[in-house]
């Protein structure tokens, strides 16, 4: 059988949930575990983030999905509802709505009493400059005190578009508009931080927040490590040699023989390709891990298999190479692709067979 695996370490999971506590002790944890858990798999991921208390997803399906797996935490959908069918599912399976745009007010007003009645809080999105979804100064706060009025539990909500930048002036106009609307609509909860947040700014936590990319043990920061951040990485993407090559000076490798060996070396090939979720850009050397040794890739990347470097390595057919995980970070294979780590992830294939760590 092809040996094209990912594991998911679910005591990773739990540890960097622990270290959301740990930042942020005083607010409620909305896990994010949208894109099928950020690619690791949403049944496993929800296991061991059971503790949370909420959870964030993209869409009605993947929140009926958490419901279908049991889970009765609160459930945000933080696009909202897309049409006004789904507002009686939401209300039946107790799944909150962000509201961004007038329609999705109209829907909810349509259904007030329902939604009341459910004990559903409404998350009122502020557009601060991201420029994406939801409703600018001063609009929200006529938005947020009428929905008060009309008897609605309201969340202040908002999403920085730089979070992970040091010292980027729109950061501060985000954070400023943010206290402004929740001064002005004062009672009420608010929630601004994803995991680049959790780690800046503790005096921003407020009563939710939502961390995503930090519980799967990768690093929201170009200039931050895992490591350095103490986090864990969840999960642990693996393949097998299936085949050796001894290639003389001169010989090429792969599509478009992009590579030719300047002198004799040893190649071994992977079963792993970019039909499992494995990037073929690298417009910087990427490199695998075999027992702890990092060694290079050799030529393109293919739909089912890559060459890598063994002239060094021992390592028979059959060998286990890390494409990423504890040792090869998915970080520094996403910095050679040119991309960051939430792409990797979210964008694994269904093909590698999924078990626990
Ligand atoms: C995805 C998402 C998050 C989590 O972001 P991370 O950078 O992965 O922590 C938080 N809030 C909203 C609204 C999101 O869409």
């Amino acid at each position: 059988m092809r040996q094209a695996t990912v594991y998911i370490d679910q005591e990773a999971l739990q540890y960097n949930l622990n270290r959301v506590k740990q930042l942020a002790p005083t607010a409620k944890i909305v896990s994010m575990v949208k894109a099928n858990a950020y690619g690791h798999g949403v049944k496993d991921c929800l296991a061991a983030l059971k503790d949370s208390d909420a959870f964030g997803v993209a869409c009605l399906e993947e929140a009926l999905e958490i419901r279908e797996l049991g889970y009765e935490q609160p459930i945000t959908l933080i696009e909202g509802i897309f049409s006004d069918d789904e507002m009686q599912i939401v209300i039946d399976k107790k799944i909150e709505c962000v509201v961004h745009h007038q329609q999705q007010l109209d829907w909810l007003r349509a259904h007030k009493d329902a939604y009341i009645a459910q004990g559903l809080k409404v998350w009122v999105k502020l557009n601060s400059g991201m420029n994406r979804l939801g409703f600018k100064v001063p609009e929200i706060i006529e938005v947020i005190n009428s929905l008060k009025a009309e008897g609605f539990t309201c969340v202040l909500a908002m999403h920085f578009a730089n979070a992970d930048a040091e010292n980027y002036p729109l950061n501060d106009q985000q954070r400023d508009q943010f206290l402004q609307v929740k001064e002005a609509c004062a009672p009420i909860m608010g929630s601004c931080c994803n995991s680049a947040a959790i780690f800046k700014w503790p005096e921003l936590n407020f009563d939710f927040v939502r961390p995503g990319i930090m519980l799967y043990g990768a690093t929201p920061f170009a200039d931050k490590t895992v490591a350095e951040l103490d986090l864990k990485p969840v999960m642990t993407f693996t393949a097998e040699i299936i085949a050796l090559n001894t290639i003389q000076a001169g010989e090429s490798v792969g599509y478009g023989s992009t590579f030719i060996a300047e002198q004799e070396m040893q190649l071994a090939i992977v079963s792993i390709g970019y039909g499992d979720g494995y990037p073929r850009a690298f417009p910087k050397q990427n490199y695998v891990s075999i027992n702890g040794q990092q060694t290079r890739l050799i030529g393109r990347v293919a739909m089912d298999m890559i060459a890598i470097d063994v002239t060094h390595i021992n390592a028979p057919i059959g060998t286990e190479v890390e494409l990423w995980g504890k040792e090869r970070l998915v970080d520094d294979v996403a910095e050679a692709n040119g991309t960051i780590g939430y792409e990797l992830l979210c964008r694994m294939s269904a093909r590698p067979v999924r078990k626990l760590a």
